[in-house]
């Protein structure tokens, strides 16, 4: 405890007006309040302290003054609560009234501390207080004694308190608002003097200590004078307070107005801040700008650089190129020199296809020629194995095939002869379908050449018409294969044709034409055959390949067993009819022909026993018969080349009218069985198909030993074989041509493509001359090299060609040399056979002669002549049957004595007119005879064996028997 005496400072002297009262400038420790009657706390609430045993009440007994708390930390309280210095009443006038208090003497403590302006100047507040109306303390400056929240204490001023029973502590200012934070009374227990009742006669009490002093009157004037020095010094000092207290004011305002710059200040500096921070960003943004502008920068100045060297490299292209373009315009000429060896070169293709066209037209007409050769009408045989049901009933063959390669097949059985028949081929039991089909397939190219054509399957039931024609799926018959390699061929030529197929299935029963295509409302309708072998309302279904033919005939199949009850026998009591139409368009020269292919199923050809027939089967087995004898008719009528042919006679024939005669070609399956049982039947059917080919080998005949007919024959099968041969070099010749002219053709289009873009370079040469790219350069060069490569090819096609041409001149030629050959042996045959006759005539005439005189005797015999169409015309011979010794005998005797034999021969042509005649004439004259005969036709007349008696007939001029005799003995034959 810092106890400040008034003596020690003269400051705290001026202060204290009473005697005995003590100042502390810091909190009271270790003193205790003994016998406190009150203790308040000024401005604040009631303080228990548990440690203390001081009990402070709540501010009570004041009047004026508001009350002031802080929550600073107050220093050096001593023993006391802060919490007393904490709080304060301040005001202009304050005053605290303690009533009631017994008389007596008591203490006054009085505690203070700066808690209201803490920052101000000393001086603010400045105060006097008085207890009882006098003046304890005079002008306390708590601020200047002991600075801000610091206790300051006044202890023990003494009170005497008179019958009122009241303290009054009054606070006055003298400069700014008096403040008090503690008041505390004591009970004293020593008496105190009262102040002013103390006070003697001519003492003076001092204004400021309040003791009584004496004094001089000089004293008094001394003390007057300080006391107006006093005053003076007061009033200056007031004057200066106030001047200050003014400072202060305008300080505080210059404090406010600071605070209030400072606060703008802040304002100043957020704005500031916020607008550092956008400054920052923009920076921030401008920063990456200005990188992405350097990066483009840099990018576009290399880009530029780049452009640069690019605009030099064009620059130095275009220059070059300048330079070729220049080139180029030099080389145009060549290049118009090359166009013209194109066009030259499309000029000679142009040439070289009317050339492959003639060739092609002559090909055909040899190919005809050919096919003449061998005969429009072919025949073959074909003998089925002999079934199961056969074999075990232990039927043996009645056929044997010896000849079977050179078309010859045997017929015998044990109560008849052994029969030969000759046909075109005889296929074995042991051959197939390919087998069959291979010698058929030639007739294929025919239709697509344009002609009719016609294969039918002829032959007693269950000897495999169905299975020649039709086949089953695992091994397909001629129909199949037929419209196979119709489709084939048709797809290879292509290029150079354009075929319209469409296929029709008929059926002809009871001599009634049914559409098996068309839809069951439209099959009831009656079919007729018009003009041409038309059947107007029939259905032609359009097929593209050979699944879609197949399907359309599948589907008339059907169609045909759902209109029968028996399916097995219905098909062989009726004829089945497959028609295919080619519709050709030749590209390259126009030319379109419609042709027509028949592939017939027969009816079988078996007879009925006459009782099975009746009714239906009877009606049934004469229209077979019908149609079949009309068949016949038809063929053999076209064999003897009959002006009137009976297409009409039957349905069938009508049908096939188109397709049998004229240039058409038939191509007959008869069908065979092999089993003795079915010997009548077999030997019917084989005497039908040899009517058929017109060519009948009876046993009497194969038994002639005839070496020159023999040598003919082998001739005929030698030419026939090379006739052949070529026609397989020509087929082979045809093939290569026609690849050849598809190559021709490809480089054509390539020579036309190439002169296309010749032609456009051009342009673009002309227009842009000075900017030609060098890949128009390339190309041009391109162009030429693959124009010459083209050209080399050209060449190249070129000479085959030529070589084919020679070839195929050729192998006409030699065709042709072979042909005059074989027609100059013909002649000289003739020729010898007419000087035969002659002779023979000239010895009947003779014998006559000598007959005719008595006087010599001679043997009569009788001539037997043979007559013999075969294949180039007739052979004559002559034999005496009995003594071909004696005859010549006979003639020796007539020559002796008589005109030699040319005399009389000389004689008898005078007769009879024929004088003059020399070899060349008779030649002439056989070749007139013979000119209506086909000169390889295949097609001749049977065999005529005829015994001539020597009497009678002799004198008649040898003839061969007419043709209508020869119409009557078919007529025979063929009718059953
Ligand atoms: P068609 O039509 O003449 O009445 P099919 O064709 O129906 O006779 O033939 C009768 C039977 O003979 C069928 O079972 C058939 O398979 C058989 N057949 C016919 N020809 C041959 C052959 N060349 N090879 C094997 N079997 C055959
Ligand atoms: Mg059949």
């Amino acid at each position: 405890m810092e106890e400040v005496r008034p003596n020690d400072d003269e400051m705290f002297e001026s202060m204290l007006c009473v005697p005995e009262s003590k100042l502390f400038t810091t909190g009271i420790n270790g003193v205790t309040f003994e016998d406190v009657v009150i203790f308040v706390n000024a401005g604040g609430g009631k303080i228990e302290d548990q440690d203390s045993s001081t009990k402070i009440e709540g501010d009570t007994h004041f009047e004026g003054g508001d009350a002031i708390k802080t929550n600073a930390d107050i220093l050096d309280t001593g023993n006391l609560p802060s919490a007393l210095y904490q709080s304060a009443r301040y005001g202009t006038v304050i005053s605290y009234a303690f009533c009631d208090l017994p008389p007596g003497n008591y203490f006054v403590d009085l505690h203070f501390a700066e808690i209201v302006y803490t920052n101000g100047p000393k001086g603010m507040r400045v105060f006097d207080v008085f207890i009882q109306r006098q003046k304890v303390l005079s002008e306390v400056d708590i601020y200047a004694l002991v600075g801000a929240n610091k206790p300051l204490v006044i202890l023990d001023v003494g009170v005497n308190v008179e019958e009122c029973g009241q303290i009054l502590v009054k606070f006055e200012g003298v400069r700014g608002s008096p403040s008090i934070s503690g008041i505390c009374i004591r009970e004293a227990k020593k008496t105190i003097a009262p102040t002013r009742t103390f006070l003697k006669s001519g003492s003076h009490l001092c204004g400021k200590c309040a003791s009584e002093t004496e004094r001089s009157p000089l004293q008094d004037r001394v003390v007057l004078r300080y006391e107006r020095k006093i005053q003076d010094l007061e009033s200056l000092c007031k004057h200066k307070t106030d001047e200050c207290y003014e400072a202060w004011m305008s300080l505080t305002d210059a404090n406010a107005q600071l605070e209030r710059l400072r606060m703008e200040l802040d304002t100043k500096l957020f704005h500031s801040d916020s607008l550092d921070q956008d400054i920052r960003i923009q920076a921030e943004k401008l920063e990456s700008v200005s990188a992405r502008y350097e990066g483009d920068k840099r990018r576009w100045a290399a880009a530029l650089r780049g452009l640069q060297e690019k605009v030099e490299l064009m620059k130095t292209e275009q220059a070059q190129l300048s330079r070729e373009a220049h080139e180029c315009a030099s080389g145009v000429p060549e290049l118009s020199k090359m166009i013209a060896g194109v066009q030259a070169l499309v000029t000679q293709c142009e040439d070289l296809k009317i050339k492959y066209s003639e060739e092609l037209c002559k090909r055909r007409k040899l190919y005809n020629q050919v096919q003449e050769a061998k005969g429009n009408i072919r025949v073959f045989c074909r003998c089925r194995p002999l079934t199961k049901e056969e074999i075990s009933a232990g039927y043996s063959t009645a056929l044997d095939f010896e000849g079977a390669k050179d078309g010859d097949l045997g017929l015998s059985s044990s109560s008849s002869s052994r029969k030969m028949f000759k046909f075109d081929r005889v296929f074995t039991p042991k051959d197939d379908q390919s087998a069959v089909y291979a010698d058929a397939s030639p007739l294929v190219v025919s239709v697509l050449d344009g002609f009719n054509v016609c294969i039918f399957a002829y032959g007693q039931t269950g000897t495999g018409k169905t299975f020649t024609m039709e086949g089953p799926e695992q091994s397909r018959g001629v129909n199949y294969r037929t419209l196979e390699e119709l489709f084939k061929i048709a797809r290879d030529k292509r290029e150079a044709f354009s075929y319209d197929v469409t296929v029709s299935v008929l059926e002809v029963y009871n001599e009634q034409i049914r559409d098996l295509l068309a839809s069951s409302s439209t099959s009831s309708k009656k079919l007729k055959v018009r003009q041409a072998s038309e059947v107007p309302g029939i259905v032609e279904a359009k097929v593209e390949s050979v699944e879609e033919a197949w399907d359309v005939l599948r589907a008339g199949s059907s169609a045909r067993v759902v209109g029968s009850n028996n399916v097995n026998e219905h098909s062989s009591r009726s004829h089945c009819m497959l028609g295919v139409r080619v519709k050709a368009k030749n590209l390259v020269n126009r030319e379109c022909t419609n042709s027509k292919l028949w592939l017939v199923d027969l009816a079988g050809s078996e007879r009925l026993a006459k009782t099975d027939a009746q009714g239906e089967r009877l009606k049934e087995a004469q229209s077979i018969n019908k149609s079949l004898s009309a068949l016949g008719d038809v063929i053999s009528a076209l064999a003897n080349k009959s002006s009137h042919i009976p297409y009409r006679n039957s349905k069938l024939t009508h049908l096939l009218q188109d397709s049998l005669g004229g240039d058409s070609k038939v191509l007959m399956f008869v069908q065979v069985s092999p089993s003795e049982n079915d010997y009548s039947e077999t030997l019917s059917s084989l005497n039908f198909a040899t009517r058929v080919r017109g060519v009948e080998l009876g046993p009497a005949k194969r038994q002639v030993d005839n070496g020159e007919l023999q040598k003919t024959k082998q001739l005929l099968d030698k030419v026939k074989q090379e006739c052949r041969l070529k026609e397989e070099t020509l087929r082979r010749m045809e093939e290569s041509y026609q690849s050849l002219e598809g190559k021709l053709r490809n480089k054509d289009q390539l020579c036309r493509s190439l002169q296309e873009k010749l032609k456009d370079l051009e342009g673009q040469l002309q227009a842009k001359a000075d900017l030609r790219s060098s890949s128009d350069r390339q190309q041009l060069l391109q162009v030429s090299e693959a124009l010459k490569a083209k050209e080399e090819a050209c060449s190249t096609l070129q000479q085959n060609v030529k070589e084919i041409e020679n070839r195929l001149k050729e192998q006409q030629q030699s065709a042709m040399y072979t042909v005059k050959d074989l027609e100059c042996r013909l002649n000289e045959r003739e020729s010898r056979e007419y000087l035969l006759e002659q002779k023979i005539k000239a010895l009947q005439w003779k014998l006559e002669e000598v007959s005719r005189r008595p006087m010599i005797t001679t043997q009569r015999g009788e001539v037997e002549v043979e007559v013999e169409e075969g294949a180039y015309g007739r052979i004559l011979r002559a034999s005496t049957i009995e003594n071909q010794g004696g005859a010549a005998q006979t003639e020796s005797e007539l020559l002796k004595g008589v005109e030699p034999l040319q005399h009389v021969k000389r004689r008898r042509e005078r007769e009879t007119g024929n004088e003059g005649f020399n070899g060349n004439e008779i030649k002439e004259r056989r070749r007139k005879s013979l000119a209506p005969r086909p000169s390889f036709g295949r097609v001749t007349r049977a065999a005529t064996t005829a015994t001539l008696p020597t009497r009678g007939a002799a004198a008649a001029p040898l003839k061969l028997p007419a043709r209508g005799q020869d119409k009557e003995r078919a007529t025979k034959i063929w009718s059953r």
